[in-house]
Formats: C-alpha cells, structure tokens, sequence
C-alpha cells in the first residue's frame, strides 16, 4: 500500500520490539504489527515508517526458508531463529556438557531440516581433562566436529572456514565458552555491536531471544535462550529423525510404524545389543520419545 513500505532482515528480537536491517545496512527498530505475527531474528519482513514517531512497524513476514523451534517452558512451541544456514552445538569438557541436551539440539535442527554441527571448545585444556565421552557416538553418527580453544585460538580457522558465508546459529550450555568464541571470532569487526542492548538500557532490561552479529564473512546468530533446550512437537514418527543412526536402520524393522521399544525383530533394537547403535543415544531417543508423549497429553488437556 505505502510507497514507503521496504523490506529487511530482522537482526536482533526483544519480543515485540524488533530491529530491522534495510537494504542498504542502516538499522532500525520497529514495533511488531498485531498480536499475532511472529518475527525472529534472520526473518525478513515488509516495514513501513511510523508516521506518529520515529520508530518502524513490522507490517508482514515474508516466507522463511526453515525456523529453528524449541518447545518453552509451557510446552508450547517458541521460534528461535529463522532462515538459518547450520546449528553449532558447543559444547566444553568443563563445566562437563551434558549429551542429552546435545542430543536434542541435534534433533530440533533434523526436525527443522538445518545441518548441525559439533564445536568442541576449551582444548587447551590437558589431555586427561579434555575428554567427553559421547563424541564418539555423535562422530560415529556422521557429526561434523571442530575443536578448537577460544583461550589459545587453536582450531579456530578450520572453524572460521566452516562458519564463512553461512548463517550459524550457536547454541550451548551456559560456561562453554559461547561469548568467549563469539569475541575471538568476531574480532575488531565494528559492525559486531547490537544496536538496542546498551544505548537505551532498553536491551539490558529485555529478554533478547535472538540476535545476529552480522561479521564481514559471515553471520552468527546468539540465542541466551537456547541454552536448556528441548525440541517442538513432532509426531512420534518422527522422532527418530533427530537420531540419524537410528533413522537409517527403521527401514529393515519388522513392522513399517515401529517405533523400536519393544516391537520384535526391531532392527534398531538389533543394533543396540550388538553395539551397531550406542546404547546412550537409543536411551536418548527414548527420552525424547516420552517427552513428545508428555508434551501431545499436556496440549490434549490444554485444548
Ligand atoms: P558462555 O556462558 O558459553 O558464554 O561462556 P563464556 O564465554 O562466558 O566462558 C565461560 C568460562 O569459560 C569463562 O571463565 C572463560 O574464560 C572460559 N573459557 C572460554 N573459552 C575457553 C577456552 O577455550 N579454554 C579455557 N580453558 N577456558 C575457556
Ligand atoms: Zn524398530
């Protein structure tokens, strides 16, 4: 309608209040039209100026590529970060990460059809204490797996080579070092600087669910949010798609909707108890299995 609607990409998200990259770079913060239109950073949408204040409103969200979802603390599914190119799962032998949540990062970018990928951080630690156990079955699973040391800087250009010219989102526990590898990363680019956290306090003071540090070879994307992550709902089928040893092997099951718990001649099941398939990883997928479950009853009850 207005001549003066443009488009953007949406590069840091504080809920309702959003900023907006224009095409020729310059940022601008916008309020979110409506109630119901859902922006994430990564999203591109339709702007118009605000003709009572300075500000820019969100009129519409154009088509996304892939969304990464989480389910949120009520079960219901939450948008993290839109129109993304790979997930980096980092994670550190200290504070230890735990594989399970690992596990479900993994699953959340299959569901979203995003390729991930594992950075193993803080390596300048000894030998025996940078250990972690798991890798081996995620590496054994086809895993792509970088390790590097934010502190010494080792392994960081087989990283950077990785991360150039995609759009990375990083997700991780807490204490793995995700601002650390950020700032290394990121160097003395200026552009690497969020425009609401800081200037207004209005950052400081707001929940930011995602942001883009938009770097000359390429973009990564910090979500605080993601840290104890577990993935949307998908149906039971669908589970096993996060695991992708275990999705490889559905096909030779008995039964074509087995969903190898206790169904016999269960190739998965087969796998496990001759070592094809670590045991960890079929608990894992157990795990999320029940979760989805609980999750299906918890909305049945709500609607
Ligand atoms: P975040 O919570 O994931 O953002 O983690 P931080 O970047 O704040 O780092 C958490 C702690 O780990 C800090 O004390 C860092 O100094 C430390 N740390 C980060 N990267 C490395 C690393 O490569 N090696 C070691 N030894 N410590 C690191
Ligand atoms: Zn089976």
């Amino acid at each position: 309608m207005s001549s003066a609607t443009e488009s953007g990409v949406v590069v840091e998200s504080y809920g309702r209040r959003v900023v907006v990259a224009r095409a020729e770079g310059e940022r601008v913060t916008c309020k979110v039209r409506g109630r119901r239109l859902e922006v994430v950073a990564g999203d591109l949408v339709r702007i118009e100026p605000d003709p009572t204040d300075d500000d820019w409103t969100v009129t519409d969200r154009l088509d996304r590529r892939n969304v990464l979802c989480r389910s949120d603390s009520r079960g219901l599914d939450e948008s993290i970060a839109a129109n993304l190119d790979q997930l980096a799962i980092v994670v550190a032998p200290r504070p230890p990460s735990d594989p399970f949540i690992v596990d479900r990062y993994l699953a959340g970018a299959a569901y979203a059809g995003i390729t991930a990928l594992l950075v193993v951080n803080k390596q300048d630690l000894p030998p025996e204490e940078r250990e972690l156990e798991f890798l081996a079955d995620l590496e054994r699973a086809s895993l792509r797996v970088y390790r590097v040391s934010a502190r010494s800087g080792a392994g960081l250009a087989d990283l950077r080579s990785a991360l150039a010219g995609q759009r990375t989102l990083f997700a991780g526990q807490s204490g793995v070092g995700k601002s650390s590898l950020f700032n290394t990363l990121s160097g003395s680019d200026v552009r690497a600087t969020r425009t609401l956290s800081g200037a207004s306090g209005e950052g400081r003071h707001t929940t930011v669910s995602s942001a883009i540090l938009t770097l000359s070879w390429g973009e990564l994307v910090d979500s605080p949010g993601v840290r104890d992550y577990a993935p949307p709902l998908v149906p039971q089928r669908t589970v096993q798609d996060g695991y992708a040893e275990i999705a490889r092997l559905a096909g030779s099951c008995r039964f074509q909707d087995c969903l190898h718990q206790r169904e016999p001649a269960c190739a998965v099941r087969d796998a496990v108890a001759t070592g094809g398939v670590a045991e960890r990883r079929y608990e894992s997928y157990r795990r999320l299995l029940n979760l989805m479950r609980q999750l299906t009853s918890r909305r049945g009850w709500r609607a």
